[in-house]
């Protein structure tokens, strides 16, 4: 068992937050240990509290972590996944803009905009053999470690992208500060993230893959975002909330997997998980339509 330690709201620096929920790492199972999930009174930030020590952090990431994983249905999805984002998001990343990748795992959403047509990328990236792995197979530059710690020059970003990483920073306060500096105004920061304010984590509770303990280390909510984003700088542009039924899919999976942990019929289940996404789909578009999808995108531009 590792020694948890507390911390105050990242968003309003109160230290004044009530429970919520009890969680346990049901994707990957890596401890039994459990993590208790609250919201602060002052401002709604969700958060985990107590957590793990940042430095402590490294051992809950396995190496077939998803995003680092490289083969398989789940690869392929993936980079459909990427394209479709990079083409709708052109505007941001067309050259000669200089374009950051934070968390940007085995470089798969950079490689993307490679093919696209930009060449002018860096990634940043905390796993070594995830980044080494991003170097090797497409030839990217990219800094291991974290984005305050490869020190890049004031103003010399135009767009900074963030998917699935917020969610896991111990303070994203102090890393939307140190993009504000880098980020030229005008630029802008593209994050994906799970929605806090959703059906799906109202209805599956804590088999919702967004919250994720102990990997999630804060789970938001449009209101909480626009409010860190505003107080960095930064104002929301636009928000579209996700429709594919992947969350609903590995609730249920993760539920009968923890009834029955037998291989069998995770196999079963792991082959019947494309079936089952297209089967939930139809839930989380209605979802989406009521502005509560699971996972959204939000662009933010740099204010002056
Ligand atoms: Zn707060």
């Amino acid at each position: 068992m590792v020694a948890l330690e507390a911390v105050g709201c990242d968003l309003c620096g109160a230290d004044d937050a009530e429970p919520l929920r009890q969680l346990r790492d049901r994707m990957f199972e890596t401890t039994s240990q459990a993590f208790q999930l609250v919201r602060c009174r002052r401002c709604g930030l969700i958060y985990l509290n107590p957590r793990p020590p940042v430095d402590e952090l490294g051992q809950y990431y396995r190496d077939d972590y998803a995003p680092f994983a490289r083969h398989g249905l789940a690869a392929r999805v993936k980079s459909q996944t990427f394209r479709r984002e990079v083409a709708s998001l052109w505007r941001l990343l067309v050259p000669p803009k200089r374009v950051i990748d934070i968390g940007c795992a085995t470089g798969e959403l950079l490689q993307s905009i490679q093919v696209h047509g930009n060449d002018n990328l860096l990634g940043i990236e905390p796993s070594s053999i995830a980044a080494a792995t991003a170097r090797s197979r497409w030839g990217l530059e990219v800094v291991t470690g974290t984005l305050e710690a490869a020190c890049l020059p004031d103003a010399s970003v135009d767009t900074a992208l963030l998917a699935h990483t917020i969610e896991h920073l111990p303070s994203p306060t102090r890393t939307l500060a140190e993009l504000h500096r880098v980020i030229k105004p005008g630029g802008a920061v593209v994050l994906w993230l799970p929605n806090a304010d959703s059906w799906a984590a109202r209805v599956l509770g804590g088999w919702w893959i967004g919250y994720d303990a102990p990997r999630h280390l804060y789970d938001f909510t449009p209101g909480t975002l626009a409010r860190l984003l505003r107080q960095n700088g930064f104002a929301v542009q636009s928000i579209d909330h996700e429709w594919i039924g992947l969350e609903w899919s590995w609730a249920l999976r993760l539920r009968l997997r923890d009834r029955r942990p037998d291989s069998r019929l995770n196999g079963v289940l792991a082959s019947l998980h494309p079936a089952m996404t297209a089967l939930f789909t139809p839930v989380a578009a209605m979802a989406a339509l009521a502005g509560h999808g699971g996972r959204i995108r939000v662009v933010a531009m740099r204010l002056n």
